[in-house]
């Protein structure tokens, strides 16, 4: 096979995927990817990192393979090479010279964060709502500075942000022993600005800054309306970049949702931008399971998907629910039983468990909001009138199903979970732009709940 022919095919399968996804989902993922090589073996396509290659292959694998060649079993003939890391252009500025290996004296960041001892990768339990951000994590802590700069982590409360950060600090102390590594909390890193300009020591609490090799970053948020603030961040920040030292972000919205300036929203897209999700009910019986287990408690099976069918918002909860079950187990010398888990946690399940919703019925008013037949929808057509109430249906069953997203992909004529997924994601994203959509499936809710 040709260069030229691989190069006409590869094209093809791009000029298809542009029609397919977002303008965003494009550019970070399909745009960076160049074809260096065809041959009998198939395609040689160089990747930024193995992150872009696995979700080519974990989301469009049966694209590729209608553009591609193939194996006996329809896997796309594939190999992925990683592009040597370009080191970001210097600005022409003249930065001061300072040794890198001294420490500033007489500067001691006070409101550093002390990593906590429970928040590492082992303890952190794996399921398709976390998967990718955690092997986006594992990846910078073992190659800091040289896969995604910045990683930008962002999910709602109690999901395991801090966690992660925390995560990638012991690792890399761990595989980088000679690293200098601090973690703050954007609240931290004000106060200590504060503090600093009062003593006027502003220079000395830069170069500290500056000096550092990993910078882990909690909770961004708090960093809207601080403009002042927000400047001298932006600028620790580039100065770190543009030395090729990582840095780790996390945040309760995606960057393009913070209010902050354009220039410090469009440095924190640079990298990785990657979402924690809620998780779904096996992960969520998993965490339950492991923390009970590391407490010293044992939970039937029957009881934990009990209590994990009726706490699915955040994780921490989760860990109240064992806490408290703990506290009064261990009084009364007890084995939980379902009976103690409804008397005991019963403030808990304040917020009822959703109303029964079944996928069936779902399909049966995306059929007729989009005026598409139900079988069609359980089908495989990619005609966009067809695919698209597809996705929208898988959007809602994840939202409006407690169920695994296995259990409801397999409803859907036998998809895979990250189809489900992959729908889920990118009716999401459309979702914060497209008020039709937000409109018909606003009706389509109210129509599957009545
Ligand atoms: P966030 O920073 O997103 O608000 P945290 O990182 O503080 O959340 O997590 C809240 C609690 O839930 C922590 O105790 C953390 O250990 C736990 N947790 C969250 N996700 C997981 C997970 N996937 N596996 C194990 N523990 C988790
Ligand atoms: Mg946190």
């Amino acid at each position: 096979m040709l260069l030229e022919e691989t190069k006409h095919m590869w094209e093809e399968f791009i000029s298809f995927m542009k029609e397919k996804c977002s303008q965003a989902e494009f550019q970070n993922w399909l745009a960076p990817i160049k074809v260096i090589k065809g041959d009998e073996r198939g395609i040689t396509l160089q990747v930024p990192n193995v992150f872009v290659g696995d979700y080519l292959l974990e989301n469009y694998k049966k694209e590729l393979a209608s553009f591609i060649p193939t194996d006996s079993s329809k896997n796309p003939l594939v190999n992925f090479v990683i592009a040597e890391p370009v080191a970001p252009k210097k600005k022409e500025e003249v930065k001061p010279v300072i040794p890198q290996t001294i420490l500033t004296p007489g500067y001691e960041p006070r409101q550093g964060v002390r990593l906590n001892k429970g928040y590492t990768f082992a303890d952190f339990i794996e399921g398709p709502s976390n998967q990718f951000v955690k092997s986006a994590a594992l990846g910078v802590a073992t190659r800091p500075g040289q896969s995604y700069n910045p990683l930008f982590i962002h999910g709602g409360v109690g999901l395991g942000k801090t966690h992660l950060l925390h995560s990638i600090g012991h690792e890399i102390k761990k595989q980088h022993k000679k690293l200098r590594v601090q973690c703050i909390t954007t609240e931290a890193f004000i106060n200590d600005l504060v503090d600093n300009l009062r003593n006027k020591t502003v220079d000395k609490m830069k170069r500290f800054y500056r000096n550092l090799d990993i910078l882990l970053v909690d909770d961004i948020q708090f960093l809207q309306s601080r403009l002042n603030f927000e400047e001298e961040f932006c600028n620790t920040f580039e100065a770190l970049i543009n030395d090729n030292k990582q840095i780790v972000i996390t945040s309760d919205k995606p960057p393009s949702q913070l209010k902050l300036s354009e220039r410090l929203i469009a440095r924190m897209e640079w990298g990785l931008v990657a979402n924690v999700g809620i998780p779904d009910l096996e992960t969520r019986v998993a965490i339950l399971q492991y923390k009970a287990e590391k407490k010293g408690i044992r939970i039937p099976n029957k009881v934990a998907f009990f209590i994990a069918e009726h706490i699915f918002n955040n994780v921490r909860q989760l860990e109240g629910a064992i806490n408290r079950l703990g506290a009064y187990c261990g009084l009364m010398n007890m084995e939980v039983t379902q009976e103690i888990v409804e008397k005991t946690l019963s403030e808990l399940f304040s917020f009822a468990p959703k109303k029964k919703v079944s996928v069936e019925k779902i399909l049966q008013s995306v059929s007729s909001m989009y005026n598409v037949r139900v079988q069609d929808l359980k089908g495989n057509s990619r005609a966009k009138e067809i695919a698209f109430p597809r996705q929208v249906a898988m959007y809602l069953a994840k939202e409006m199903i407690n169920d695994s997203l296995m259990k409801l992909a397999s409803s859907f004529g036998g998809k895979t979970h990250s189809t489900l997924l992959h729908s889920w994601n990118k009716i999401k994203k459309q979702l914060e732009s497209d008020e039709t959509l937000k409109r018909q499936i606003q009706m389509t809710k109210q129509d599957i709940e009545s």
